[in-house]
């Protein structure tokens, strides 16, 4: 079904993005990623200096100046996540749309001045902290610590499963900074690579995304100065967590659909070239009839998603909408990437193939950003009446 979103600077944009990948999201690349477990300083260099990264940031700080219109964002997501790049993917995604928000939202002037030229540029790596060892889907279990000192404050705890985590130079880390767990018990700190007693710890080895880094972090008495406090106040960080998580779900929503619909293209391909019994896959009932469903969702799934991009723009995605969208769409890529593995038959399983890295990529899509689980508690508890 032909999609209405985009617009000509939609389309030129979307050739410039293409001219990137042509350039420099080789297979060689891709496999550099995959085996030093992160994507490399240069390439994120590179996609701030074609404009493809920052694009979240304002224009008088050198990005694109599209915070609240994701569509440029999604246009990188296709283009990325069909050139079989998702770790490439995840990394833009991390930086523009969990990083660069917080500071864009709720940073100071000095704290804009200071950090978004860089996050904009590929200067800087960003990545944000919130999950421990002991807790993820219950944010206020958090245990990490930020006790009040002499200009400025000392950071205990640990964190985990933290994407980007060990090639950060900045971890906006969530602390609390009061007691209980009430909203005003956190607040957000910006904590610095080579700070003292900061471990950017071991990368985790993961099931998919083997390109990105995901870390353990810790911190044994790191003193993180005030001028690091997004916003300059304490207690806003549980609201401001709240103010961005919804731009998060709608980012996984589209990098699930982005995935499904280069599933289905890569199928298509694969069943129309590979024969069984004399003729192509494809001539086969079943996958006609496999193929035709997923053509199906991968229509529904933008048309949703679609919708949802411009309730964001207009500022009208609540988060119950937004836990809707996330775990309904993430949950048909699913489907829809297991439908395409089956028709691959076993090459679909072999990584060198890029509907198997998708695969595996996408199972985490149901996990992180809230897992569906948490959608489905926040969109039932609105039905219920209980917000
Ligand atoms: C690859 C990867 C990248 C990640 N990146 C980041 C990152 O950059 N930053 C970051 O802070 N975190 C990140 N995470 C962490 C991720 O957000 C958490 O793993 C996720 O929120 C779940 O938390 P948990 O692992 O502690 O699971 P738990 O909270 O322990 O949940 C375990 C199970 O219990 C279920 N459950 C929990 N509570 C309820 C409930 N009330 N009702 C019903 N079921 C429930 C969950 O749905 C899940 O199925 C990442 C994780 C992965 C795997």
């Amino acid at each position: 079904m032909e999609r209405d979103l985009y617009d000509e600077d939609h389309d030129a944009f979307r050739d410039m993005v293409r001219d990137f990948i042509s350039r420099y999201v080789t297979n060689a690349q891709r496999e550099r990623w995959d085996a030093e477990g992160e994507v490399d300083r240069e390439t994120l260099r590179r996609a701030g200096e074609a404009g493809i990264l920052g694009l979240a940031v304002p224009e008088e700080y050198g990005g694109g100046g599209m915070l609240d219109d994701y569509r440029f964002r999604a246009v990188v997501m296709e283009e990325v996540i069909r050139a079989g790049a998702g770790s490439l993917a995840g990394a833009l995604g991390i930086q523009d749309d969990l990083v660069v928000p917080y500071f864009v939202h709720f940073g100071t002037p000095e704290q804009k001045a200071r950090w978004l030229p860089g996050l904009a540029s590929g200067e800087i790596i960003g990545a944000i902290a919130m999950t421990e060892p002991g807790t993820g889907s219950n944010l206020r279990g958090i245990t990490t610590t930020a006790r009040a000192v002499e200009g400025g404050y000392v950071v205990n705890g640990a964190k985990t499963f933290i994407s980007s985590g060990a090639t950060a130079d900045i971890v906006i880390t969530v602390v609390k900074t009061g007691e209980g767990d009430g909203p005003q018990a956190f607040s957000l700190l910006v904590v610095e690579r080579g700070a003292e007693g900061f471990d950017q710890g071991k990368k985790l080895h993961k099931m998919g995304f083997a390109g990105h880094d995901t870390a353990e972090l810790s911190y044994a008495d790191v003193f993180v100065p005030a001028e690091n406090l997004i916003g300059g106040e304490e207690g806003h960080g549980f609201v401001q967590l709240m103010k961005n998580l919804p731009l998060e779900r709608l980012s996984i929503a589209v990098a699930a659909a982005a995935a499904s619909e280069a599933g289905l293209e890569w199928t298509l391909e694969y069943t129309r070239s590979r024969e069984a019994f004399g003729q192509p896959v494809i001539d086969f009932q079943n996958s006609r009839f496999q193929l035709a469903g997923v053509a199906a969702t991968v229509d529904a799934l933008w048309a949703y998603i679609d919708k949802a991009m411009l309730l964001y723009r207009d500022g009208k995605l609540s988060a119950e909408e937004a836990a809707k969208v996330k775990f309904w769409t993430t949950e048909r890529e699913g489907e829809v990437l297991d439908v395409c593995v089956q028709l691959h038959g076993g090459y679909g399983y072999i990584l060198e193939y890029p509907i198997a890295r998708a695969y595996v990529d996408a199972r985490v899509h149901r996990i992180y950003g809230g897992t569906n689980e948490i959608m489905r508690e926040i969109v039932g508890r609105q039905l219920a009446g209980r917000r």
